[in-house]
């Protein structure tokens, strides 16, 4: 395959996220001629949600995303309305910084009070995202957001995505979002559906003229892995064919940014983010 536009590129901002600030980021992928991040929220409030617009613009930086809303399932009625409040004001955040879209990170089983997993009822907790994701359509869909569900690898079903397959993302857009470019879609991130079998077809469904596919997500899998959260690779230096991943994702007509998405405790976040990042251009350009 000929290598991806290098316009493409995007840095989901946890990719360096101990090393430097936002502001810090937005100026180091600027130099790096880098035009497009995916922030965290902590990070956008820890410099405020207008300063950040302000410094996007400057820099001529833009955002392929926004990370995140989601973590629908609640022990009882009342922690359903505060995620779904908090989910309302990510998607307000997310339009004031000309996000293409939020991405949700669904949540698991329902937690107490303390954060410790309170349920073991998982089909439930699928029904309290699929109504949690309705309920937030009805705000995000006119209000012009596009919500991307993205599914997680199942070592997470319990604690943070108990959506963990492309079919069920699509499962969840048919239901509740059916048509085309409906407002809502799916984020693909390699990390988590590499080892799908269905994948090529459940991008294939995705695509097209549905137009779900919002988001891709880039980074490794390492073998052996030595964190559950914390020990993505860097593209090429692990096990998932990210050139087939893509021409399946072209194939569907995806066009959209490819976002470097590395959580790494061990190596990547000890390193000087100015290396991170010329290595992240880098192996986007060989490997992906
Ligand atoms: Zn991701």
């Amino acid at each position: 395959m000929n290598p991806p536009p290098r316009e493409l590129l995007s840095i989901n901002t946890a990719t360096v996220r101990k090393q430097w600030g936002l502001s810090e980021i937005i100026a180091g992928c600027a130099r790096r001629g880098i035009r497009q991040i995916s922030p965290w929220r902590d990070q956008v409030a820890a410099v405020g949600l207008k300063e950040t617009a302000q410094r996007l613009r400057d820099a001529g930086v833009r955002l392929s995303g926004y990370c995140r809303g989601g973590m629908f399932p609640a022990l009882d009625r009342a922690g359903r309305k505060a995620a779904l409040d908090d989910n309302k004001r990510a998607v307000d955040e997310a339009l004031m910084l000309e996000a293409p879209c939020l991405v949700l990170v669904v949540g698991g089983l329902p937690k107490d009070a303390g954060g410790r997993i309170a349920s073991k009822d998982l089909p439930g907790a699928r029904a309290m995202v699929r109504d949690g994701i309705g309920e937030l359509l009805e705000h995000a869909r006119p209000a012009g957001m596009p919500l991307a569900i993205e599914p997680l690898h199942p070592m997470y079903a319990a604690d943070r995505a108990c959506v963990n397959t492309m079919a069920h993302a699509n499962d969840l857009c048919d239901e509740l979002s059916p048509g085309a470019n409906a407002g809502l879609g799916i984020a693909v991130d390699v990390y988590h559906v590499w080892w799908d079998p269905d994948l090529e077809r459940e991008i294939e469904r995705a695509g097209g003229y549905s137009g779900r596919l919002m988001a891709f997500h880039l980074c490794d899998w390492l073998v052996p892995t030595a964190d559950l959260l914390l020990d993505r690779g860097m593209m090429g230096d692990g096990v998932i064919d990210l050139p087939l991943i893509r021409s399946w994702m072209e194939a569907a007509g995806y066009r959209g940014p490819h976002e470097v998405e590395i959580f790494s405790e061990r190596n990547w976040w000890k390193r000087d983010p100015d290396e991170v990042l010329a290595t992240c251009v880098a192996r986007h350009q060989t490997v992906c």
